[in-house]
This record gives structure tokens, C-alpha cells and sequence, in this order.
């Protein structure tokens, strides 16, 4: 959580600026200075502001972009699983932050399935004071029950003052409605929302997969919808009666999107979150077929059949339900997207698809799916940008907990910046990927559009090896 403070100032000019906060796509540039967005907008205003400066003897170092470059408030994952403390092995802080920086991301916040669990002021403590060190900004999450067993509350309160931004048991769904309500009237008086990964453990089973005609060729055990569906719905009577914050993680279902509508439309305080992988890729992943919005993109992606990088929990859905989260996005219905950023290690997944650990790694991925998927069906980058970067800022009230707003790139604001070139196609290698989780069904497809600098706090965080900084006129 450091502010970098920077002696200089840094000019950001000649790029396309998106900034979904001041409702602003168009020629743009920017100006950071100590940390922080000193102006930002019309080209010729910023440069007089850039001379005025200059002559009153600052050093301004530019970054001369190319007009096709686009340049976005830095990006703010709402889920990842940083894996520290306890899983080191498959992800820590410092790895995960350089991860996210590569993907565009300059915040994430930190889900609290740790070893032990984030679930007291200790574990907060320790993630918060880790990440000093991390390229990014890492605001933790703190657990709803006790080692996230479902049994007791945490002291939420602690974790409150200790630094959690949401309460969350994400990895495990909280099973009983009388442990949710109660979880839903403590968070009520502290203003931060539950977080629930929406999954009824009767209805589940020990399904691995999306239920359909992908998992009966499998002989796998189905993941039916439904599961989802109906603890979402318990979790949004609940909320009617309550009128706590409620955030949906990662909905991969159609009567998900359905059910948060009619939340929405009778004034609950209810979000949700989607995933580029539940937006852009089906169950026939998992089989080795790439089905889906990416299909024609992912030709030559190394897809062996039973793809455990495929296995995730919500599972991939049927192009149906993929359709449906996409159009929830579109509506607002669906209101961020998240990555679920859940790093393994080699032998997690290299095994049999019942034995496989759930989960994908995700973060140094997601700009690019969004943007390919942008490109393909026609959505204003406008749109990604602020499902990606300005909504999770809004939806998590996150101003509250960084000393400067994020998610904008209005003067004042954190000087944190991503840009990405929107037409860039690249080949996933995923052993070029920072994380220690190399568990992308991704590998070896083609996505159109690449980071290509990433800068937090007003310091460069991740650099691009073919990023021509100054190209020629
Ligand atoms: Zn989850």
C-alpha cells in the first residue's frame, strides 16, 4: 500500500484517453506528479500547464505514445488470490502484485482463503504490511466465519479496523442462511459489503464441471446452475430484509443474471461480478474444444483433452449462460468484472479432472480477453475500461480506504495509469506469465490487445519489452 513518491513529473501525451469516470474517450494526456494526477484532459491545456511548469524549473520526463495507444485509469481487481500467507508455493504478494502489474492491474483486492485464514486482525496485518513491498496496491479481504468453516463470525469489526475492505468466505460458499444473515446485519453498521461465492454444497455435490452434454461425454460430474441460482436467491431475500451490501462473486449463470435483475430492479443494494473466462470461454474448454465467444481466436491453443487449466469453480458454462453474463454486463445488471486470479502449481493440475485444484490463472490475462472480446462484438472500450477499473472502485467505495480516489484519472486522483494498445494480437505463452500460476486454459490462443506500460503511484511498475516509447514521426 505505499504511495511512491516521485521527484519529478511525468508526462503521459499523444495517446487516446479513456476515462469512463469523465465520461472522456478521446485525445488525451496527463500529468502526474508526487504520487498523484496533477491534470489530465485536452492535449494543448495540459501542455500549457507542462510549460508552465518547466519554466518554473520542474523536470517533466514524457512518455510520447503513438495516437493508437490508449491510455485508462489503472485497473482494480475486485477478487484475487494472492496465496500469502500459507500458499506460497503457488503465488505470494510480491509475485501476484508483479502479475497484476503486468495484466494492467494497480490495485487487487486479496481473498482471504489463506493458510491460516484472513480472519483476524493478525493475518491482516501481516498481508497488509507484505505488501509493502508489492508493485501495487493489495487491499485485503477479510473472512466472514472463522476459518472460513461456516461455523462462527469473525470479529469483523477488527478486520474492519485492521484494513479489510469487504467480508468474504470465497472458496467455500457460506452454507447456512442463518450464519449469512447474521454476517449481513453485522457488516450493515460498518458500510462494507459481503461478498458471496454462490454455490448450494447440496446441489453441487462433488461436481467438477458444468452439467450438460460436455460432461456426459466426460463421464465427469455435472456442476449444475441451479446451485448457483438458488443461493443467490436465498442470499437476496435475505438482503431485502436487511438492506446490507451484497456483491455476487463471479455469476456464470443466465437465472444468476436474471435473479440479480429483479434484485436490482426492487432497489436492493446488491452487485455482482462476472469473469473474462465465464464471458469468453464455454464448457467445451474443458474437453478440449474451444467453444464460445474465442473460439476462431483460439485455434492453436494447446488444448489436450480433459484440460484441467479449464477446471474452475463457478465452472465454464454452456455459450447460452456466456451469452446471458455478457448481456448482464452490457445492461449494468452485472456491474464489474473481476478476474478470480487463482494461481496453482504444476502438480494441482497435473492430474486426474476429479483430482485437478479449481481455478485460473488469470490476472496477466484479462485486459486482453476484454479487449479481444470488445473487438468482436462491437463494445466501446469505454465500456471494459469501466467494468474493469472505475465500477470496482465504486461498488467497494474504495476512496474510503487509499489515501487518494483510484479508478479516475481526475487531478487528485492516484497517478496510476495503464496503457495498452487495443489492436496488438499476441500469442498466451503461459511461461512467460510473472505469476507463479501458469494454469491458463489460454496457452498458445491468440488475443487482440496488449498492456504495454503500467505505472502506480506515478512510478513505471511493468514496461512492455517491445514498447517504442517514442516512435518516430
Ligand atoms: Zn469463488
Amino acid at each position: 500500500m505505499t504511495e511512491i513518491q516521485t521527484p519529478h513529473i511525468l508526462w503521459v501525451r499523444g495517446g487516446r484517453m479513456i476515462d469512463p469516470s469523465q465520461d472522456y474517450d478521446m485525445p488525451g494526456d496527463i500529468l502526474l506528479e508526487d504520487g498523484a494526477v496533477l491534470a489530465s484532459g485536452n492535449p494543448a491545456d495540459i501542455a500549457a500547464q507542462a510549460q508552465a511548469k518547466k519554466s518554473a524549473g520542474a523536470q517533466i520526463e514524457e512518455i510520447i505514445l503513438s495516437a493508437d495507444l490508449c491510455v485508462a485509469p489503472g485497473l482494480i481487481d475486485a477478487h484475487t488470490h494472492l496465496r500469502e500467507p500459507g500458499f506460497e508455493i503457488k503465488e505470494t504478494i510480491y509475485s501476484g502484485a508483479k502479475a497484476a502489474a503486468r495484466g494492467g492491474y494497480t490495485t487487487v483486492c486479496s481473498m482471504p482463503n489463506t493458510s491460516p485464514v484472513t480472519d483476524s486482525r493478525s493475518v491482516v496485518a501481516q498481508i497488509i504490511a507484505a505488501a509493502h513491498n508489492a508493485a501495487i496496491r493489495v487491499l485485503p479481504i477479510g473472512a466472514i466465519t472463522r476459518g472460513q468453516e461456516g461455523l462462527q463470525l469473525t470479529e469483523m469489526y477488527e478486520l474492519a479496523e485492521a484494513g479489510g475492505i469487504a467480508f468474504s468466505d470465497d472458496g467455500k460458499p457460506v452454507r447456512s442462511g442463518a450464519m449469512m444473515s447474521m454476517a449481513l446485519n453485522y457488516a450493515l453498521p460498518l458500510y462494507l459489503p459481503i461478498i458471496n461465492h454462490c454455490e448450494d454444497p447440496d446441489i453441487v455435490g462433488g461436481g467438477v464441471m458444468n452439467s450438460g452434454p460436455a460432461a456426459i461425454r466426460l463421464g465427469l460430474k455435472g456442476w449444475p446452475s441451479s446451485g448457483e441460482v438458488i443461493m443467490l436467491q436465498r442470499d437476496l431475500e435475505l438482503v431485502r430484509g436487511i438492506g446490507a451490501r451484497y456483491h455476487a462473486a463471479h455469476l456464470s449463470a443466465a437465472g444468476s443474471v436474471e435473479a440479480v435483475r429483479r434484485a436490482k430492479d426492487a432497489g436492493l443494494r446488491v452487485t455482482a461480478e462476472v469473469t473474462p473466462h465465464h464471458l469468453l470461454l464455454t464448457d467445451e474448454w474443458v474437453e478440449g474444444h474451444a467453444g464460445g465467444i474465442l473460439a476462431e481466436y483460439a485455434q492453436h491453443a494447446r488444448m489436450p483433452q480433459f484440460n484441467t487449466n479449464a477446471k474452475v469453480n463457478p465452472p465454464l458454462r454452456s455459450a447460452k449462460d456466456a451469452e446471458a453474463v455478457l448481456q448482464g454486463l452490457l445492461d449494468g445488471v452485472i456491474d464489474i468484472v473481476a478476474t478470480d486470479h487463482a494461481p496453482h502449481g504444476v502438480t494441482d493440475k497435473y492430474c486426474s479432472f476429479d483430482e485437478a485444484a479449481f481455478g485460473i490463472s488469470g490476472i496477466e490475462t484479462s485486459l486482453s480477453m476484454l479487449l479481444t472480446l470488445a473487438r468482436l462484438r462491437n463494445i466501446p472500450l469505454k465500456t471494459m475500461i469501466a467494468a474493469a477499473s472505475t465500477k470496482p472502485a465504486e461498488v467497494f467505495q474504495l476512496a474510503r480506504h487509499t489515501r487518494l480516489p483510484i479508478g479516475t484519472l481526475r487531478a487528485g486522483a492516484a497517478a496510476d495509469v495503464v496503457i495498452f494498445n487495443p489492436n496488438e494480437r499476441y500469442t498466451v505463452r503461459a511461461e512467460e506469465f510473472l505469476s507463479l500460476g501458469k494454469n491458463t486454459p489460454l496457452d498458445g490462443a491468440e488475443l487482440a490487445g496488449k498492456v504495454k506500460m503500467t505505472i502506480y503511484g506515478g512510478a513505471i511498475v511493468w514496461e512492455d519489452a517491445h514498447f517504442n516509447r517514442r516512435p518516430q514521426a
